[in-house]
Formats: C-alpha cells, sequence, structure tokens
C-alpha cells in the first residue's frame, strides 16, 4: 500500500511536469528549452522509478531530445500512404520522426485483457480494474498536485 502510494505521488509529479510543458509553450513558442527541460525530467523520473507512461504522453514526446512535439510549434505533421495510412510527425529541434499507423480499431496492448492479467498479482487490490488507468491518466484535474508548488 505504501510503495501504490509513492508511485501515485510519482505519477503526479510527471503529471504536472506535463501540464507545465504545455503551459509555457502555451505561453510562448520560444519556450522550447523549457519544455524540453521538463519533459526531460519526468523522462528522467520515469526512468529511474520504471514507470509507465501512457501511450498519449508517449506519442507526444520526441524520443532523442525529449521535446514536447506540439504540431505547428515544436513539430510537422504529415499523412503518408504507402498501401496503409501513416501520421508522420517529425520533431523540428532534432529532426527525429515517428510513424503512428492511421487505423481507430487497433487496440494497444495495455488495453488488451492479458495485459491486466500481470497487475493483478499485487495483493490487496481487490477487483481493481478500475483503479488502474486512473493512475497513469495524463489529463485528470483531480490529479494535478495544487499542493506542490
Ligand atoms: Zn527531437
Amino acid at each position: 500500500m505504501a510503495s501504490q502510494m509513492k508511485d501515485k505521488e510519482a505519477y503526479q509529479r510527471l503529471n504536472y511536469l506535463y501540464q507545465a510543458a504545455h503551459c509555457v509553450l502555451s505561453q510562448n513558442p520560444e519556450n522550447k528549452e523549457l519544455a524540453r527541460f521538463y519533459c526531460f525530467t519526468q523522462r528522467t523520473i520515469a526512468r529511474r522509478l520504471v514507470l509507465r507512461q501512457d501511450p498519449s504522453v508517449k506519442r507526444t514526446l520526441c524520443k532523442k531530445c525529449c521535446s514536447l512535439l506540439i504540431p505547428g510549434v515544436t513539430a510537422t505533421t504529415r499523412q503518408r500512404s504507402n498501401k496503409t495510412r501513416f501520421t508522420v510527425l517529425r520533431c523540428l529541434s532534432c529532426g527525429q520522426s515517428k510513424t503512428l499507423l492511421n487505423n481507430p480499431d487497433y487496440c494497444l496492448w495495455v488495453d488488451r485483457p492479458e495485459a491486466q492479467l500481470q497487475q493483478q498479482k499485487q495483493p490487496d487490490q481487490g477487483p481493481s480494474l478500475k483503479n488502474q488507468p486512473k493512475d497513469r491518466k495524463p489529463d485528470g484535474s483531480q490529479q494535478f498536485p495544487s499542493s506542490h508548488r
């Protein structure tokens, strides 16, 4: 239980940093370096504590330089099609690009029922499918740590 609370705090920090990066970029698009610093810190924490970040968060972070990828501000986005359609998101700072498949029916591993089985090993979780996604949600306003300034 104690470790679960600790993780929750770490997730709140990740959430805070992620929102802070968005915030400084929206105030001034010149704040790329600051946003990258926040995202870099976010990645460092996630790696050190071995926390899994939500795919929606990972898709907006450059793998190479840790920039926050916002189309039109720090990244370009293009549609490509071969046999299937892709969205190519390219980081304007370092040139690294991400290719995402355009398939609305695609099911991520974390959303599959098999992925949930590993997490049920933890004791005292109870019938807790409902509190697993909650910890990972990046945009839940109730997780914004207003007491941490
Ligand atoms: Zn980059």
